[in-house]
Protein backbone atom coordinates (compact mmCIF):
# COMPACT_ATOMS: atom_id res chain seq x y z
CA UNK A 1 0.00 0.00 0.00
CA UNK A 2 2.47 3.01 1.13
CA UNK A 3 5.80 3.46 -0.69
CA UNK A 4 9.20 2.79 0.83
CA UNK A 5 10.32 5.55 3.31
CA UNK A 6 13.34 7.95 2.10
CA UNK A 7 15.18 10.25 4.37
CA UNK A 8 17.60 12.43 3.83
CA UNK A 9 20.86 11.44 5.75
CA UNK A 10 23.41 14.39 6.01
CA UNK A 11 26.20 11.96 6.31
CA UNK A 12 25.94 10.81 2.51
CA UNK A 13 24.11 14.01 1.65
CA UNK A 14 21.29 12.10 -0.48
CA UNK A 15 17.71 10.69 0.24
CA UNK A 16 18.47 7.31 1.44
CA UNK A 17 15.75 4.35 1.90
CA UNK A 18 15.07 3.62 5.53
CA UNK A 19 16.10 -0.09 6.26
CA UNK A 20 16.44 -0.40 10.12
CA UNK A 21 19.53 -2.37 11.54
CA UNK A 22 17.33 -4.77 13.68
CA UNK A 23 13.66 -4.48 11.64
CA UNK A 24 10.83 -3.94 13.86
CA UNK A 25 12.79 -2.12 16.18
CA UNK A 26 14.03 1.75 15.37
CA UNK A 27 16.78 3.26 17.51
CA UNK A 28 16.48 6.93 17.48
CA UNK A 29 19.04 9.71 19.38
CA UNK A 30 18.27 12.87 19.12
CA UNK A 31 20.03 16.15 20.82
CA UNK A 32 17.80 17.45 23.64
CA UNK A 33 17.65 21.01 25.28
CA UNK A 34 20.45 22.38 27.45
CA UNK A 35 18.18 23.47 30.31
CA UNK A 36 19.35 26.52 31.42
CA UNK A 37 16.81 28.79 30.69
CA UNK A 38 13.31 28.82 29.19
CA UNK A 39 12.51 26.69 26.02
CA UNK A 40 12.26 29.13 22.93
CA UNK A 41 11.24 28.90 19.55
CA UNK A 42 14.61 27.28 18.15
CA UNK A 43 13.62 24.52 20.69
CA UNK A 44 10.43 24.11 19.20
CA UNK A 45 11.18 22.94 15.56
CA UNK A 46 13.48 19.99 16.76
CA UNK A 47 11.22 18.53 18.94
CA UNK A 48 8.59 18.90 16.54
CA UNK A 49 10.45 17.53 13.64
CA UNK A 50 11.39 14.33 15.61
CA UNK A 51 8.17 13.82 16.99
CA UNK A 52 6.72 13.82 13.54
CA UNK A 53 9.57 11.01 12.51
CA UNK A 54 8.49 9.16 15.80
CA UNK A 55 4.96 9.10 15.72
CA UNK A 56 5.32 8.21 11.92
CA UNK A 57 7.67 5.53 12.34
CA UNK A 58 5.09 4.17 15.18
CA UNK A 59 2.03 4.66 12.74
CA UNK A 60 4.42 1.97 10.47
CA UNK A 61 4.34 -0.20 12.99
CA UNK A 62 7.90 0.07 13.96
CA UNK A 63 8.95 -0.46 17.53
CA UNK A 64 10.89 2.86 18.54
CA UNK A 65 13.33 3.71 21.10
CA UNK A 66 13.45 6.80 21.11
CA UNK A 67 16.29 8.89 23.42
CA UNK A 68 16.68 12.34 23.66
CA UNK A 69 19.20 13.50 26.24
CA UNK A 70 18.92 16.34 28.93
CA UNK A 71 22.37 18.49 28.83
CA UNK A 72 22.78 19.17 32.56
CA UNK A 73 27.06 19.93 32.54
CA UNK A 74 29.61 20.55 29.94
CA UNK A 75 28.12 22.86 27.40
CA UNK A 76 30.44 26.04 28.16
CA UNK A 77 29.43 29.42 27.17
CA UNK A 78 30.62 29.91 23.73
CA UNK A 79 30.16 26.08 22.61
CA UNK A 80 33.60 24.91 22.20
CA UNK A 81 36.39 24.33 25.47
CA UNK A 82 36.30 27.76 26.92
CA UNK A 83 33.89 29.99 29.09
CA UNK A 84 31.76 28.97 32.04
CA UNK A 85 29.30 26.20 32.51
CA UNK A 86 26.02 27.65 31.39
CA UNK A 87 24.18 25.98 33.74
CA UNK A 88 26.93 26.38 36.67
CA UNK A 89 26.63 30.23 35.36
CA UNK A 90 22.75 30.65 35.95
CA UNK A 91 23.33 29.21 39.12
CA UNK A 92 25.74 31.59 40.33
CA UNK A 93 24.07 34.69 39.33
CA UNK A 94 20.59 33.07 41.14
CA UNK A 95 22.46 31.43 44.15
CA UNK A 96 20.40 27.91 43.71
CA UNK A 97 22.19 24.45 43.03
CA UNK A 98 22.92 23.66 39.32
CA UNK A 99 20.25 20.81 39.82
CA UNK A 100 17.72 23.39 40.88
CA UNK A 101 18.13 25.16 37.61
CA UNK A 102 18.10 21.80 35.99
CA UNK A 103 15.11 20.66 37.56
CA UNK A 104 13.22 23.79 36.95
CA UNK A 105 14.15 24.65 33.32
CA UNK A 106 13.31 20.27 32.73
CA UNK A 107 10.12 21.09 34.07
CA UNK A 108 8.96 23.77 32.15
CA UNK A 109 9.88 22.33 29.12
CA UNK A 110 8.40 19.38 29.21
CA UNK A 111 5.43 21.69 29.92
CA UNK A 112 5.35 22.85 26.84
CA UNK A 113 6.05 20.38 24.70
CA UNK A 114 3.04 19.34 26.24
CA UNK A 115 1.11 22.06 25.11
CA UNK A 116 2.68 21.63 22.05
CA UNK A 117 2.09 17.66 22.09
CA UNK A 118 5.20 16.87 21.26
CA UNK A 119 5.31 13.06 22.81
CA UNK A 120 7.89 12.12 25.61
CA UNK A 121 10.98 10.46 24.19
CA UNK A 122 11.39 6.41 25.13
CA UNK A 123 14.44 7.57 27.47
CA UNK A 124 15.67 11.02 28.38
CA UNK A 125 19.06 10.86 29.78
CA UNK A 126 20.74 13.46 31.34
CA UNK A 127 24.68 14.10 31.01
CA UNK A 128 25.30 14.39 34.62
CA UNK A 129 23.53 11.23 35.31
CA UNK A 130 26.07 9.56 33.23
CA UNK A 131 29.66 10.76 34.26
CA UNK A 132 30.91 7.73 34.60
CA UNK A 133 29.98 6.60 31.09
CA UNK A 134 32.02 9.09 29.44
CA UNK A 135 34.86 8.48 31.45
CA UNK A 136 34.93 5.34 30.27
CA UNK A 137 34.57 6.43 26.90
CA UNK A 138 37.28 8.65 27.29
CA UNK A 139 39.77 6.34 29.05
CA UNK A 140 38.91 4.10 25.74
CA UNK A 141 40.19 6.80 23.50
CA UNK A 142 42.94 7.58 25.39
CA UNK A 143 43.91 3.58 25.61
CA UNK A 144 43.43 4.07 21.63
CA UNK A 145 45.86 6.70 20.89
CA UNK A 146 44.21 9.14 20.00
CA UNK A 147 43.18 11.21 22.55
CA UNK A 148 46.16 12.90 25.06
CA UNK A 149 46.19 14.32 28.35
CA UNK A 150 47.34 17.33 28.68
CA UNK A 151 47.52 19.47 32.48
CA UNK A 152 44.54 17.24 33.87
CA UNK A 153 42.60 17.63 30.80
CA UNK A 154 41.86 15.15 28.23
CA UNK A 155 41.86 16.24 23.95
CA UNK A 156 40.42 14.70 21.17
CA UNK A 157 43.56 14.60 18.37
CA UNK A 158 42.03 15.48 15.60
CA UNK A 159 45.33 15.61 13.48
CA UNK A 160 46.03 12.32 14.04
CA UNK A 161 42.42 10.76 13.81
CA UNK A 162 42.23 12.43 10.65
CA UNK A 163 45.51 10.46 9.03
CA UNK A 164 43.43 7.52 9.05
CA UNK A 165 39.95 8.32 8.87
CA UNK A 166 38.14 11.27 7.98
CA UNK A 167 37.49 14.49 10.29
CA UNK A 168 34.88 16.75 8.44
CA UNK A 169 32.92 13.52 6.70
CA UNK A 170 29.61 14.79 8.22
CA UNK A 171 30.10 18.65 8.12
CA UNK A 172 32.36 18.71 4.34
CA UNK A 173 34.84 20.80 6.15
CA UNK A 174 38.57 20.07 5.07
CA UNK A 175 40.97 19.97 7.97
CA UNK A 176 43.52 21.57 5.58
CA UNK A 177 40.99 24.76 5.83
CA UNK A 178 40.68 24.29 9.57
CA UNK A 179 44.27 24.81 10.02
CA UNK A 180 44.73 27.18 7.54
CA UNK A 181 41.85 29.06 8.86
CA UNK A 182 42.68 28.85 13.28
CA UNK A 183 44.91 31.00 14.82
CA UNK A 184 48.46 30.14 16.30
CA UNK A 185 48.29 28.53 19.60
CA UNK A 186 49.25 31.20 22.42
CA UNK A 187 51.72 28.75 23.87
CA UNK A 188 49.35 28.64 26.97
CA UNK A 189 47.17 26.60 25.88
CA UNK A 190 46.89 23.04 26.79
CA UNK A 191 46.09 21.94 23.22
CA UNK A 192 47.97 20.64 20.55
CA UNK A 193 45.81 22.00 18.55
CA UNK A 194 43.37 24.58 18.52
CA UNK A 195 40.53 22.35 16.40
CA UNK A 196 40.87 19.36 19.32
CA UNK A 197 38.20 18.73 21.38
CA UNK A 198 37.82 18.33 25.33
CA UNK A 199 36.89 15.06 26.29
CA UNK A 200 37.67 16.02 29.98
CA UNK A 201 38.03 19.41 31.74
CA UNK A 202 39.73 19.82 34.81
CA UNK A 203 38.18 22.23 36.73
CA UNK A 204 38.60 25.34 37.96
CA UNK A 205 38.47 25.98 41.56
CA UNK A 206 35.31 28.02 41.28
CA UNK A 207 33.59 25.35 39.15
CA UNK A 208 31.00 24.42 40.78
CA UNK A 209 30.41 21.09 39.06
CA UNK A 210 33.08 18.44 39.80
CA UNK A 211 33.63 14.62 39.56
CA UNK A 212 36.57 12.60 40.28
CA UNK A 213 38.18 11.11 37.47
CA UNK A 214 42.08 9.55 36.57
CA UNK A 215 43.42 12.30 35.33
CA UNK A 216 41.46 15.41 37.55
CA UNK A 217 38.52 16.95 39.60
CA UNK A 218 36.88 17.74 36.34
CA UNK A 219 34.12 17.64 33.84
CA UNK A 220 33.12 16.03 30.89
CA UNK A 221 33.26 17.83 27.20
CA UNK A 222 30.19 18.70 25.80
CA UNK A 223 30.46 16.28 23.04
CA UNK A 224 30.66 13.13 25.55
CA UNK A 225 27.49 12.70 26.77
CA UNK A 226 25.84 11.61 23.06
CA UNK A 227 28.13 9.01 21.97
CA UNK A 228 28.47 7.75 25.39
CA UNK A 229 24.41 8.00 26.26
CA UNK A 230 23.20 6.79 22.61
CA UNK A 231 25.23 3.91 22.79
CA UNK A 232 24.51 2.96 26.05
CA UNK A 233 20.78 3.04 25.23
CA UNK A 234 20.85 1.98 21.86
CA UNK A 235 23.64 -0.17 21.20
CA UNK A 236 26.87 -0.46 19.10
CA UNK A 237 25.02 -0.03 15.81
CA UNK A 238 21.90 2.14 16.14
CA UNK A 239 19.86 3.60 13.12
CA UNK A 240 19.41 7.61 13.35
CA UNK A 241 20.88 10.33 14.99
CA UNK A 242 19.03 13.62 14.98
CA UNK A 243 19.13 17.23 16.30
CA UNK A 244 19.17 21.11 15.03
CA UNK A 245 21.56 21.46 11.91
CA UNK A 246 23.58 24.01 14.37
CA UNK A 247 24.81 20.92 15.90
CA UNK A 248 25.92 19.42 12.55
CA UNK A 249 29.39 21.32 13.20
CA UNK A 250 31.53 20.48 15.61
CA UNK A 251 29.29 18.82 18.27
CA UNK A 252 27.69 16.05 15.18
CA UNK A 253 31.40 15.88 13.72
CA UNK A 254 32.94 15.08 17.30
CA UNK A 255 30.84 12.80 18.31
CA UNK A 256 31.60 10.36 15.13
CA UNK A 257 35.10 11.01 16.07
CA UNK A 258 34.80 9.39 19.30
CA UNK A 259 32.31 6.95 18.31
CA UNK A 260 35.01 5.58 15.61
CA UNK A 261 37.17 5.63 18.09
CA UNK A 262 35.21 4.21 20.69
CA UNK A 263 33.00 2.28 19.32
CA UNK A 264 33.93 1.29 15.60
CA UNK A 265 32.85 2.71 12.14
CA UNK A 266 29.62 3.70 10.78
CA UNK A 267 28.07 3.25 14.31
CA UNK A 268 25.28 5.21 13.21
CA UNK A 269 23.07 4.52 9.99
CA UNK A 270 21.65 8.25 9.49
CA UNK A 271 22.18 11.76 10.55
CA UNK A 272 19.42 13.87 10.18
CA UNK A 273 19.23 17.39 11.05
CA UNK A 274 16.22 20.37 11.40
CA UNK A 275 16.92 23.41 9.52
CA UNK A 276 16.83 26.92 11.88
CA UNK A 277 13.84 29.09 12.41
CA UNK A 278 15.07 33.09 11.67
CA UNK A 279 12.79 35.95 12.81
CA UNK A 280 11.95 38.37 10.40
CA UNK A 281 14.83 37.20 8.45
CA UNK A 282 17.33 37.20 11.27
CA UNK A 283 18.92 34.83 13.25
CA UNK A 284 17.76 34.71 16.93
CA UNK A 285 19.11 35.52 19.71
CA UNK A 286 18.94 37.45 22.60
CA UNK A 287 21.66 39.76 21.64
CA UNK A 288 19.65 40.94 18.60
CA UNK A 289 16.83 41.61 20.97
CA UNK A 290 14.30 39.29 18.90
CA UNK A 291 14.46 36.51 21.32
CA UNK A 292 10.85 35.10 21.79
CA UNK A 293 10.44 32.16 23.97
CA UNK A 294 7.42 29.55 23.71
CA UNK A 295 5.59 31.33 26.62
CA UNK A 296 5.89 34.50 25.32
CA UNK A 297 4.42 33.21 22.12
CA UNK A 298 1.43 31.29 24.10
CA UNK A 299 0.93 34.53 26.15
CA UNK A 300 1.77 37.26 23.26
CA UNK A 301 3.87 38.72 25.88
CA UNK A 302 6.86 40.16 23.91
CA UNK A 303 6.97 43.28 21.59
CA UNK A 304 7.87 41.32 18.80
CA UNK A 305 4.37 39.87 18.96
CA UNK A 306 1.61 41.39 17.57
CA UNK A 307 -0.88 38.50 19.61
CA UNK A 308 -0.75 35.53 21.48
CA UNK A 309 -0.44 32.38 18.95
CA UNK A 310 -1.98 28.89 20.70
CA UNK A 311 0.46 26.11 20.93
CA UNK A 312 -1.44 24.68 17.83
CA UNK A 313 -0.82 27.36 15.94
CA UNK A 314 2.88 27.62 16.43
CA UNK A 315 2.84 23.49 15.47
CA UNK A 316 1.02 24.17 12.28
CA UNK A 317 3.83 26.58 11.35
CA UNK A 318 6.17 24.81 11.98
CA UNK A 319 4.75 21.67 9.99
CA UNK A 320 3.66 23.78 6.78
CA UNK A 321 7.32 23.91 6.01
CA UNK A 322 9.79 20.89 5.33
CA UNK A 323 12.26 20.51 8.28
CA UNK A 324 15.03 20.65 5.74
CA UNK A 325 13.84 24.63 4.88
CA UNK A 326 14.75 27.46 6.56
CA UNK A 327 11.57 28.59 8.19
CA UNK A 328 11.00 32.81 8.61
CA UNK A 329 8.64 34.28 11.89
CA UNK A 330 6.71 36.84 11.22
CA UNK A 331 3.10 37.91 12.77
CA UNK A 332 1.44 37.78 9.04
CA UNK A 333 3.02 33.84 8.68
CA UNK A 334 1.86 33.17 12.17
CA UNK A 335 -1.60 34.42 11.50
CA UNK A 336 -1.83 32.69 8.27
CA UNK A 337 -1.29 29.66 9.74
CA UNK A 338 -3.82 30.53 12.48
CA UNK A 339 -6.56 30.70 9.61
CA UNK A 340 -5.36 27.72 7.83
CA UNK A 341 -5.77 25.58 10.70
CA UNK A 342 -8.76 26.72 11.32
CA UNK A 343 -10.28 26.11 8.03
CA UNK A 344 -8.39 22.79 8.57
CA UNK A 345 -10.55 21.80 11.75
CA UNK A 346 -13.53 23.45 10.28
CA UNK A 347 -13.37 20.94 7.66
CA UNK A 348 -13.44 17.94 10.03
CA UNK A 349 -15.86 18.90 12.22
CA UNK A 350 -17.92 18.72 8.68
CA UNK A 351 -16.53 15.54 7.45
CA UNK A 352 -17.87 14.33 10.82
CA UNK A 353 -21.22 15.21 10.18
CA UNK A 354 -21.26 14.01 6.44
CA UNK A 355 -23.80 11.59 5.20
CA UNK A 356 -23.20 8.77 3.11
CA UNK A 357 -25.40 8.12 -0.04
CA UNK A 358 -25.48 3.78 -1.02
CA UNK A 359 -24.68 5.30 -4.86
CA UNK A 360 -21.46 7.63 -3.58
CA UNK A 361 -19.24 8.66 -6.09
CA UNK A 362 -15.97 10.02 -4.16
CA UNK A 363 -13.26 7.64 -3.66
CA UNK A 364 -10.43 8.56 -1.24
CA UNK A 365 -8.17 5.70 -1.92
CA UNK A 366 -5.73 8.63 -4.19
CA UNK A 367 -6.10 11.10 -1.31
CA UNK A 368 -4.22 8.21 1.18
CA UNK A 369 -2.03 7.40 -1.55
CA UNK A 370 -0.86 10.92 -1.89
CA UNK A 371 -0.02 11.50 1.76
CA UNK A 372 1.47 8.19 2.18
CA UNK A 373 3.73 9.79 -0.87
CA UNK A 374 4.17 13.12 1.02
CA UNK A 375 5.17 11.45 4.81
CA UNK A 376 8.04 8.50 2.48
CA UNK A 377 9.68 11.39 0.49
CA UNK A 378 11.51 12.58 3.41
CA UNK A 379 8.69 13.55 5.42
CA UNK A 380 7.31 16.13 3.37
CA UNK A 381 4.06 17.93 5.87
CA UNK A 382 3.80 20.62 3.72
CA UNK A 383 2.67 18.43 0.32
CA UNK A 384 0.65 15.99 3.01
CA UNK A 385 -1.06 19.69 4.71
CA UNK A 386 -1.78 20.49 1.05
CA UNK A 387 -3.26 17.52 0.03
CA UNK A 388 -5.61 17.44 3.23
CA UNK A 389 -6.65 21.34 2.62
CA UNK A 390 -7.42 20.08 -1.49
CA UNK A 391 -9.93 17.55 -0.15
CA UNK A 392 -11.51 20.36 2.15
CA UNK A 393 -13.49 21.26 -1.39
CA UNK A 394 -14.33 17.73 -2.15
CA UNK A 395 -16.00 17.65 2.04
CA UNK A 396 -17.70 20.96 0.64
CA UNK A 397 -19.36 19.30 -2.05
CA UNK A 398 -20.30 16.19 -0.28
CA UNK A 399 -22.06 18.33 1.91
CA UNK A 400 -23.91 20.42 -0.52
CA UNK A 401 -24.83 17.20 -2.41
CA UNK A 402 -22.53 18.25 -5.88
CA UNK A 403 -20.28 15.19 -4.76
CA UNK A 404 -21.26 12.02 -2.87
CA UNK A 405 -19.44 9.23 -0.90
CA UNK A 406 -20.72 5.97 0.16
CA UNK A 407 -20.68 4.40 3.79
CA UNK A 408 -17.62 2.64 3.32
CA UNK A 409 -15.26 5.12 1.48
CA UNK A 410 -16.59 7.93 3.88
CA UNK A 411 -14.73 5.69 7.13
CA UNK A 412 -11.90 5.85 4.86
CA UNK A 413 -11.83 9.22 4.08
CA UNK A 414 -12.54 10.20 8.03
CA UNK A 415 -9.75 7.98 8.85
CA UNK A 416 -7.34 9.47 6.47
CA UNK A 417 -7.81 12.83 8.11
CA UNK A 418 -7.57 10.87 11.90
CA UNK A 419 -4.66 9.54 10.24
CA UNK A 420 -2.40 12.09 9.37
CA UNK A 421 -3.94 15.26 10.94
CA UNK A 422 -4.15 14.36 14.04
CA UNK A 423 -1.97 10.81 14.66
CA UNK A 424 1.39 12.10 12.12
CA UNK A 425 0.86 15.65 12.05
CA UNK A 426 0.24 15.99 15.48
CA UNK A 427 -2.19 18.49 15.80
CA UNK A 428 -5.33 18.49 18.20
CA UNK A 429 -8.73 21.10 17.56
CA UNK A 430 -8.01 23.65 20.44
CA UNK A 431 -11.81 24.14 19.96
CA UNK A 432 -12.16 20.61 21.46
CA UNK A 433 -10.01 21.56 24.68
CA UNK A 434 -12.12 24.89 25.17
CA UNK A 435 -15.57 22.54 24.89
CA UNK A 436 -13.81 20.34 27.07
CA UNK A 437 -14.01 23.44 29.95
CA UNK A 438 -17.68 24.18 28.96
CA UNK A 439 -18.36 20.45 29.83
CA UNK A 440 -16.43 20.80 32.93
CA UNK A 441 -18.56 24.15 33.71
CA UNK A 442 -21.94 22.53 33.17
CA UNK A 443 -21.10 19.51 35.35
CA UNK A 444 -19.92 21.21 37.94
CA UNK A 445 -22.67 23.73 37.84
CA UNK A 446 -25.04 20.76 38.00
CA UNK A 447 -23.50 19.18 41.07
CA UNK A 448 -23.72 22.76 42.67
CA UNK A 449 -27.49 22.74 42.07
CA UNK A 450 -28.21 19.11 43.66
CA UNK A 451 -25.89 20.44 46.54
CA UNK A 452 -28.56 24.09 46.75
CA UNK A 453 -31.62 21.28 46.63
CA UNK A 454 -29.83 19.24 49.64
CA UNK A 455 -29.64 22.41 51.35
CA UNK A 456 -33.31 23.65 50.81
CA UNK A 457 -33.77 20.03 52.38
CA UNK A 458 -32.11 20.43 55.65
CA UNK A 459 -29.60 17.15 53.73
CA UNK A 460 -26.86 18.77 55.09
CA UNK A 461 -25.03 15.49 55.31
CA UNK A 462 -24.97 15.56 51.08
CA UNK A 463 -24.46 18.90 50.87
CA UNK A 464 -21.31 18.73 53.35
CA UNK A 465 -20.39 15.65 51.05
CA UNK A 466 -20.57 17.32 47.74
CA UNK A 467 -18.43 20.32 48.68
CA UNK A 468 -15.91 17.69 50.80
CA UNK A 469 -15.33 15.53 47.38
CA UNK A 470 -14.86 18.94 44.78
CA UNK A 471 -12.58 20.18 47.53
CA UNK A 472 -10.38 16.98 46.77
CA UNK A 473 -10.56 17.62 43.28
CA UNK A 474 -9.15 20.97 43.69
CA UNK A 475 -12.56 22.90 43.10
CA UNK A 476 -13.58 25.47 45.48
CA UNK A 477 -16.54 26.35 46.43
CA UNK A 478 -17.65 29.99 48.16
CA UNK A 479 -21.32 29.82 48.78
CA UNK A 480 -22.99 33.21 47.98
CA UNK A 481 -26.80 34.99 49.79
CA UNK A 482 -28.19 33.76 46.13
CA UNK A 483 -26.33 30.40 44.94
CA UNK A 484 -22.56 29.82 44.42
CA UNK A 485 -19.07 30.39 43.54
CA UNK A 486 -16.45 28.14 42.37
CA UNK A 487 -12.97 28.03 40.77
CA UNK A 488 -10.52 25.12 40.04
ZN1 LIG B 1 24.17 15.98 21.42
Amino acid sequence: MQSKLFLYNSLSRKKEEFVPINDPFVGMYVCGPTVYGDAHLGHARPAITFDLLFRYFKHLGYKVRYVRNITDVGHLENDADQGEDKIGKKARLEKLEPMEVVQYFSDRYHREMDKLNVLMPSIEPRASGHIIEQIELTSKIIDEGYAYVSNGSVYFDVEKYNEKYNYGKLSGRVLEDLIANTRELDGQSEKKNSFDFALWKKASPEHIMRWPSPWSDGFPGWHAECSAMGHKYLGDKFDIHGGGLDLLFPHHECEIAQNTIAVGENSINYWIHNNMITINGQKMGKSLGNFITLDDLFNGSNSVLEKAYSPMTIRFFILQAHYRSTLDFSNEALQAAEKGLARLMKGVETLNKLKPVSDGKFNPAELKQNCYDAMNDDLNSPIVIAHLFDALKTINSIEIGTESIDEANLIILKQIYSTFLIDILGLRSENAEAGNNEILKEVVDMVLNLRMTAKANKDYATSDFIRNELTKIGITVKDKKDGFEWEV
